[in-house]
């Protein structure tokens, strides 16, 4: 082909290829201790792609402001230090609160938002590791009971000796907040991807299925890949947060009934939902579940799919998820066990 042709082809194709896909706006904040990075794809009604990305990203601050365990002045903040007295919440704080209750209660208990004293003993909120003793142990987990937490429309009561924390699911809710404000701009696809938690709308620009990549909990490649439309898809693993002391490994997702590391044989669970409130509760859930028990509460349930990696590296995957979960190289040869 003469050069001329070449040319009037690529330009051709590059006018087709503007024409035809929709532009990308990406964004990246660090925010809700984490790295963030919003993708939304092609503009919407009266707004530009890039508008409606820079708007998405100012409600995550107005979430992390609102939320933050750690921030003075967040609503969290205020309820921990109101000594049993009743506190007024805005409406985000009061909308989760009043979800994660219900996901506590669904989960037993396995979820509770009022482990945050012993997470803090244990000092994953500072750095300051440390093996609380037996009897600390004890003490904490008897304050942990999320029953006690009072919620009335804004006006939130939690006993004076407990302290709560959404922080097992402010961002899966953060994705939820953002997916529908997005689509209220008129976005029709997006990526969202809030640090272990992704957050899809629609198809991907191609019109295909996004492609969510699951870490392999040692390597830290990607083990898998799950193929989901407007979905979330939401990984707890003890790779995340630990820290090790003589010989023994301790993780930040707790079992609230030992106030202790959940040692299950779990290294990671992801679930893969259309709510990203309950795949992020149900992540940490299941985790402190177990295999058998967070098999069991699926097939109760079933209006979500999981993948578990244990510790000995099989991967277990819900019935639901056979034709659109698949290995990736080098981890082909694995096993994959399907939960019926
Ligand atoms: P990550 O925030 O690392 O993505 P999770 O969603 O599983 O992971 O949330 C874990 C966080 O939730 C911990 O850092 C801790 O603050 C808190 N947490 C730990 N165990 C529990 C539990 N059983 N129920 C509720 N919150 C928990
Ligand atoms: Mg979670």
């Amino acid at each position: 082909m003469g050069r001329l042709a070449k040319v009037l082809l690529c330009t051709v194709l590059a006018v087709c290829l503007s024409g035809c896909a929709p532009k990308e706006y990406t964004g990246q904040i660090f925010a809700m201790d984490t790295f963030m990075q919003l993708t939304v794809y092609g503009d919407g009604e009266g707004v530009t792609g890039q508008q409606a990305m820079q708007s998405a990203q100012s409600r995550v601050y107005e979430l992390e402001a609102a939320l933050s365990v750690t921030r003075e002045n967040s609503d969290v903040h205020k309820i921990n230090g109101s000594c049993g007295q009743t506190v007024t919440v805005g409406e985000d704080t009061a909308a989760l609160l009043g979800r994660a209750l219900e996901l506590c209660e669904q989960t037993g208990g396995a979820l509770d938002i009022t482990a945050y004293p012993a997470v803090q003993a244990w000092g994953f909120t500072t750095g300051a590791h440390r093996v609380p003793a037996g009897d600390e142990l004890l003490e904490l987990s008897e304050k942990i009971d999320y029953t006690r937490v009072k919620l009335e429309e804004t006006a939130v009561t939690v006993p004076n000796e407990m302290q709560i924390d959404l922080g097992a699911v402010a961002k899966g809710y953060t994705g939820d907040v953002l997916a529908a404000h997005l689509r209220e701009m008129g976005i029709q696809s997006a990526c969202l991807s809030l640090g272990g938690n992704i957050h899809t709308i629609g198809t991907n620009p191609k019109g295909e299925a996004w492609r969510v990549g699951i870490q392999h909990p040692t390597t830290g490649g990607a083990l898998a890949v799950v193929e989901v439309t407007d979905k979330a898809v939401v990984t707890s693993g003890n790779y995340q947060r630990y820290f090790e002391e003589n010989g023994e490994t301790y993780w930040h997702i707790l079992d609230p009934d030992t106030a202790s590391p959940a040692r299950t044989g779990l290294v990671s669970v992801t679930v893969i939902g259309t709510e990203g409130t309950r795949c992020d509760a149900l992540s940490t859930a299941l985790f402190v579940m177990g295999l058998d028990e967070g098999s069991e509460f699926w097939r109760a349930h079933g209006d979500f799919e999981a993948v578990f990696v244990t510790d000995e590296e099989e991967i277990y995957i819900t019935g639901g998820l056979k034709d659109s979960f698949s290995l990736l190289e080098p981890y082909q040869e694995l096993e994959v066990r399907v939960i019926e």
